[in-house]
């Protein structure tokens, strides 16, 4: 009998709802998925923001066995992998000549322009447009690190420009020779103190501008991005969106690295990045960043964040977890986003892939060394690692004293298997949105049956007499399609009328 009602009360529903006419325009209300990490959807001011990763060592890695697996555990192309998950753009650094004069590499995942070609060419077959990320160096360009590449010793500036100039053109026809979507391209990497070696204000602007004008000459869509680092100096960062206009360099996109252990607030960030487009007209884009879901070592080669180091940041708010890896993210992703005029552009992520060649996770003893010998052995034979004891001729003080292997392996955004960690669907989710929740589907009021006071709250939602929690909203997204409409209010009155199927 109480059946019978509900029936007749869903059929009557049904009817006012599907004729419709006196009840206020039903829109469709965006539903975010369910998932076991929450993600906060993002209103991207820009709709092609860019949700970027780059994955550099990712060919020297592969060359040294390591596999990468989906979710699932099945071995597949981490490129179709991140682009299942809602990655859009693949950054890659390019060193000139990463080789000693025998041909072993210095590390880093040996990134020349073989190896750009190689990921820029496996992007584009997954729809994936390319960063190129010129460091104008055989190794490491960042802060503390601008050193030209060694056949440019001892030249002029006009030499060296004439060399900048060559290198990037012809660099860049190879890579779009080789099939890469080549969307946007660096002059320089954390050009803050300097670039291939100079560090003369007018020098640098020379060579910045020389870079811009190779790019403008291949092709005038592709973007020019100009990279600065600590962005927590904030008088620093705006000298340098001035420097770059004092000098009339020519470029599209004012950039920086953001790592949250070091470079101050998310607020400040966006302050940075809002003066280049407010004052300048420029995009604005945090090129790298990264966070890490565990603060365990899996190579033997210490980490950068650390059980040791872990409190030195005065940002580092997310917890050390797959959800705090997504949520670091996230919230990059709206810093960028909330800079004015709709001019922030994306957001790279550093070094998601960068994982063990080997897992020493729970060995102790000479079961340790051994694992530990064995990916040394790795690190030097492919380049895998942060640097290997070949550098030591290009960079004697720093990498030829330190090298090893990944000091970011618990900042990726695969475990020390290989495989997928749900972490990465914050490249997708940032778009709809997700919750976790145990919730029944249709259980829009979340009291744990799904009945008639379902498909009332849901009537009320779609007339806009009711505002849906995120988590209500997913489960009144009954056929799962991203937005709760009209047809999802139909579909919960036939279940609960115990309708059968057309
Ligand atoms: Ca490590």
């Amino acid at each position: 009998m109480k059946k019978n009602f509900i029936k007749r009360t869903a059929l009557a529903l049904s009817v006012l709802l599907l004729t419709g006419a006196a009840m206020p325009a039903a829109a469709a209300i965006e539903a975010p998925v369910r998932d076991s990490i929450a993600v906060e959807k993002i209103d991207f001011d820009n709709p092609d923001f860019i949700r970027g990763m780059d994955i550099s060592s990712v060919i020297s890695l592969e060359n040294a066995g390591v596999r990468f697996k989906n979710e699932a555990g099945q071995t597949e192309d981490i490129f179709k992998i991140l682009a299942d998950n809602g990655v859009n753009y693949i950054r890659v650094r390019i060193w000139n000549n990463p080789y000693d004069a025998n041909g072993n590499g210095y590390g880093g995942g040996n990134n020349d322009l073989e190896k750009a070609k190689q990921i820029g060419r496996r992007a584009a077959e997954h729809g994936m447009k390319l960063l190129v990320d010129f460091h104008y160096s055989d190794f490491w360009a960042d802060p503390a690190k601008q050193k030209e590449p060694k056949s440019w010793v001892g030249m002029t500036l006009a030499q060296k420009k004439e060399a900048l100039y060559a290198y990037t053109y012809d660099s860049l026809l190879e890579l779009k020779d080789a099939g890469a979507a080549i969307g946007m391209v660096q002059i320089g990497n954390e050009i803050t103190s300097g670039i291939a070696g100079a560090f003369q204000n007018t020098d640098r602007a020379a060579l910045l501008q020389t870079g811009a004008s190779a790019v403008r000459a291949f092709d005038r869509n592709v973007r020019i991005a100009m990279h600065f680092t600590n962005p927590e100096n904030t008088g620093a960062m705006k000298w340098f969106a001035d420097f770059l206009a004092q000098n009339k360099i020519d470029y599209d996109v004012f950039a920086t690295s953001y790592y949250p252990c070091w470079h101050g607030s998310l607020t400040n960030l966006t302050e940075v990045l809002s003066y280049a487009a407010d004052k300048y007209g420029k995009y604005a884009m945090v090129a790298e960043t990264s966070y890490p879901y565990t603060l365990e070592d899996t190579d033997g080669h210490s980490n950068t964040i650390s059980q040791w180091n872990n409190n030195s940041g005065d940002n580092m708010c997310w917890d050390f977890s797959v959800q705090g890896q997504a949520d670091e993210v996230r919230a990059v992703m709206n810093a960028v986003n909330n800079v004015s005029g709709g001019k922030g552009l994306g957001m790279f992520y550093w070094e998601g892939a960068w994982i063990t060649v080997g897992d020493i996770t729970g060995k102790t003893g000479s079961a340790w060394t051994r694992q530990y010998n064995a990916n040394k052995t790795l690190w030097e034979q492919y380049g895998c690692g942060w640097a290997s004891s070949y550098s030591a001729e290009y960079d004697p003080d720093d990498a030829g004293r330190y090298y090893g292997g990944s000091a970011v392996d618990n900042q990726a955004f695969f475990d020390a298997k290989g495989r997928a960690l749900t972490s990465l669907h914050v490249f997708k989710h940032v778009l709809t949105g997700s919750v976790v929740s145990d919730a029944l589907q249709g259980d829009v009021n979340l009291d744990g049956a799904v009945n008639i006071r379902d498909a009332t709250s849901m009537q009320r939602a779609l007339a806009q007499y009711e505002t849906l929690s995120p988590e209500q909203r997913m489960a009144a997204d009954t056929n799962g399609d991203g937005s709760v409409k009209v047809e999802d209010a139909t579909a919960l009155q036939r279940k609960i009328a115990e309708f059968p199927d057309e």
